[in-house]
């Protein structure tokens, strides 16, 4: 069972029914005591009636008897032994008037002169019922003639003898009185008169009769004390304080009777009691579900990128952390860090819910292809993965996988998206510094990039030797920034298709290492942009062309300005106070950006574009066709010239890239765009484009960038007609390939 459902059946089910149980125990166990207790009182009660009821039936059967026995006509009946009186008037009479079950009349001499007993099936021998009277007879004589009245008085009239005795084997009660006159006029002598003996058994219909009388159950006469411990009885004493035998009964027990009646309501209490708890239990163990639901989202959340699902950069720290301190010796871990190609194109092309989605999509392939590994996204679109064991073993296998996998297109929407990704690999065995593991991942991915994307490269120590190398190549290239000595600009000419004139130029930013030479700027020019110093080589360059176009006052200029700095605010404010401070008419100047940077137009990019061409400067679209659905795009945009990229020119010997670039110029020309075809490097191809109706030609069949001085030498040698366009010199070696 989890923990969970354990804790659920214990609030809903164990807690309630103990803590319903333990209560209605406890009411249970009060009302059971306060019942024994006022049973046992009201046992003590019904003892002192029955022992008052059986002197009350001692004293009661006396003066029953005297009802006839302290009577004249008593005396003169029984004296005369006449038996019919005596049988109607001392026997049977006493016998149906108040329940006596035996009457005798003795005659002085203690003979029997007249003997009753009721017809119960049995009849008392006289020898038994002699036994029983006859010590009660003699001490009545005795106190007869000693003329005891001991206890007369105006109730009782005469005095008599009563005690508990068995007659024969039957317990009663046996009284003897003497037949007196009542009213003194027949003579007697004492202790002559007549006896008269009344016998009531206890074991006969006596119990039921006072049982009825007093309300109580089941009484009768027992000899012996009762083993029975439900049973209440009272011990029954003779005249000599001996125990004669016990009146015992089933005792009224007013607390057991509450207690019968309470039962069914506790019961129903407890059932009230443990819905009710259970009910609370389970509303309470929801609550604490829901809450620890949520606890585990808001954790969740703080641990996960919410657009992917996957765990986020810290939560990925913590699990490097922990698992490589926790590393043994020889377990291998491998760190990925993936850096997706061409994102920032889709991004900027399609808009940001497509990049959401393929952000999604591609996060959802790096899942599929490792299901067991620990992948984060830490950045837009940088992704990072953790890989143990059997996995880390097989890190680079898994590294081809995904990058194969990412180079799939994606289908979001009617788009078709192709991007890739470079990866960079870092492994180590046993325990290590989980920062220098992902350092190490870092500058792989760095090499992967390098190497020229959609590839892995795993970290090999080499690596560390020319990250120094880069390092120092930003230093250099923060202080050649700074002191503005190594950036130079060259001007690479422009001619016209139609008739080879000049028409304008293009100024390239070039670094001039110490030590190194010329860098290429497709080297430095990514560089100062991960740097944050873009802006200040856009900057020096477009200075440069001012100063250019300043001194050239029959031709226009381009510069090159990358999408960080269009967006980036002022840029407008600063082109424009640049061309006045040089006193130029906006008009001389063209902005060329890549297809990427011209999507934003609604933002600030979009507000640049439109104040800068309102004052006349002149947007281009540079290495048109490279990016995403350049056509459309430049429906949207408001440029005024196309750059078709060198890549088409270079192919436009086969005839479906030749169609593409006619496709190109003809879109251009119904948009009322300038043309200019880059990179032009054979006759081929300058005849071609200038058959197709390209405006303007670029490139190294016309002239290579030159340095600004001999730009200007050219340009004005070519002005006054004195140099071939053709023929422009060559002054500088070709870029120097970097090496990271
Ligand atoms: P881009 O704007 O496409 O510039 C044209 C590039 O093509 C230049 O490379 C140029 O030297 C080269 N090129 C011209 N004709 C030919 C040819 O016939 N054959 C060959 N193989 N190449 C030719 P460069 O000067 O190395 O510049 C590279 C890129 O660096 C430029 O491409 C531009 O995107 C960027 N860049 C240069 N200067 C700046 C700058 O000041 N600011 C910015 N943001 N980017 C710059
Ligand atoms: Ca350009
Ligand atoms: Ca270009």
């Amino acid at each position: 069972m989890t923990k969970q459902l354990q804790s659920q059946w214990l609030l809903r089910w164990v807690l309630p029914a103990c803590a319903s149980l333990a209560l209605c125990g406890l009411l249970f166990l009060s009302l059971s005591w306060a019942a024994a207790r006022s049973d046992e009182v009201a046992v003590l009660r019904q003892r002192d009636l029955v022992t008052l009821t059986v002197a009350k039936l001692k004293a009661g059967i006396a003066h029953d008897q005297e009802s006839a026995t302290v009577w004249d006509d008593a005396v003169r009946n029984a004296r005369a032994g006449n038996i019919e009186w005596i049988d109607a008037n001392l026997g049977s009479w006493m016998h149906s008037y108040f329940g006596h079950d035996t009457a005798l009349v003795l005659t002085s001499d203690l003979v029997p002169l007249y003997q009753f007993s009721a017809d119960e099936g049995y009849a008392p021998t006289s020898g038994d019922l002699r036994g029983a009277y006859l010590p009660l007879a003699e001490t009545l004589q005795r106190r007869l003639v000693a003329g005891d009245t001991d206890g007369t008085g105006e109730k009782i009239l005469s005095i008599g003898e009563t005690d508990l005795s068995y007659v024969g084997f039957r317990p009663a009660i046996v009284s003897v009185k003497p037949i007196v006159s009542d009213t003194g006029d027949v003579e007697q002598t004492t202790g002559s008169e007549m006896l008269h003996v009344a016998v009531r058994f206890l074991d006969g219909d006596l119990p039921t009769v006072i049982g009825k009388e007093y309300e109580f159950s089941e009484l009768q006469f027992a000899a012996a004390r009762p083993g029975d411990g439900k049973l209440a009885f009272v011990p029954l004493k003779g005249r000599d304080g001996a125990i004669f035998g016990y009146f015992q009964w089933k005792p009224f027990r007013p607390g057991h009777h509450v207690l019968e009646a309470t039962t069914p309501a506790l019961l129903l209490a407890f059932i009230a009691l443990f819905a009710g708890s259970s009910l609370a239990g389970g509303a309470i163990w929801r609550r604490t579900d829901r809450l620890i639901a949520s606890r585990a989202e808001l954790s969740h959340q703080a641990s996960h990128d919410a657009l992917t699902g996957l765990a986020n950069r810290s939560h990925f720290n913590e699990e490097l952390d922990r698992r490589l301190i926790d590393a043994v010796d020889d377990e291998t871990h491998g760190v990925l860090f993936i850096d997706l190609d061409r994102f920032k194109a889709v991004n900027d092309t399609f808009g940001h819910p497509v990049g959401d989605k393929l952000i999604g999509l591609a996060a959802a392939r790096m899942r599929d292809l490792l299901p067991e590994a620990l992948i984060a996204r830490i950045g837009g679109d940088e992704f990072t993965v953790l890989l143990q064991s059997d996995d880390a073993l097989d890190a680079e296998k898994l590294a081809d996988a995904l990058v194969h996998g990412l180079k799939a297109p994606f289908e979001i929407g009617t788009a078709h998206v192709v991007i890739g990704a470079s990866i960079g690999v870092a492994l180590a065995r046993g325990p290590c510094e989980p920062a220098e593991l992902t350092r190490k991942a870092d500058i792989a991915l760095y090499h992967a990039k390098a190497a020229g994307r959609n590839a892995y490269a795993i970290f090999g120590d080499h690596m560390d030797e020319l990250l120094r190398k880069r390092r120092a190549l930003e230093n250099d290239l923060r202080s050649a920034v700074e002191t503005c000595s190594e950036i130079e600009t060259f001007y690479q000419p422009v001619f016209s298709a139609s008739d080879g004139r000049l028409c304008s130029l293009e100024a390239l930013a070039r670094w001039k290492h110490p030590i190194l030479g010329y860098i290429s700027p497709d080297q430095f020019i990514p560089l100062a942009e991960e740097m944050g110093l873009i802006r200040e080589i856009g900057s020096l360059v477009l200075e440069d062309a001012c100063r250019t176009l300043s001194e050239l006052p029959e031709i226009n200029v381009a510069v090159n300005a990358s999408a960080r700095e269009l967006e980036a605010p002022g840029y407008a404010l600063r082109v424009l106070t640049t061309l006045a401070r040089w006193n130029l008419s906006p008009d001389r100047l063209e902005i060329e950006m890549t297809e990427s940077a011209t999507v934003d137009d609604d933002g600030e990019l979009g507000r640049t574009i439109s104040t800068l061409r309102t004052a006349g400067v002149r947007f281009a679209i540079d290495d048109f066709g490279t990016g995403y659905s350049s056509f459309s795009r430049v429906q949207k945009v408001e440029v005024d010239r196309i750059k078709i990229d060198k890549s088409f020119i270079d192919e436009m010997h086969r005839s479906d890239s030749r169609a593409l670039v006619v496709a190109m110029i003809d879109m251009a020309r119904a948009k009322g765009l300038k043309i200019t075809a880059e990179g032009v490097e054979t006759d081929e191809q300058r005849e071609a484009l200038e058959s197709i109706g390209c405006d303007d030609l670029q490139g190294f069949l016309l002239s290579r960038p030159l340095p600004r001085e001999a730009a200007i030498a050219y340009v004005s040698g070519a002005s006054l007609g004195s140099v071939e366009p053709k023929f422009a010199p060559d002054l500088r070696p070709g870029p120097i390939p970097l090496q990271v």
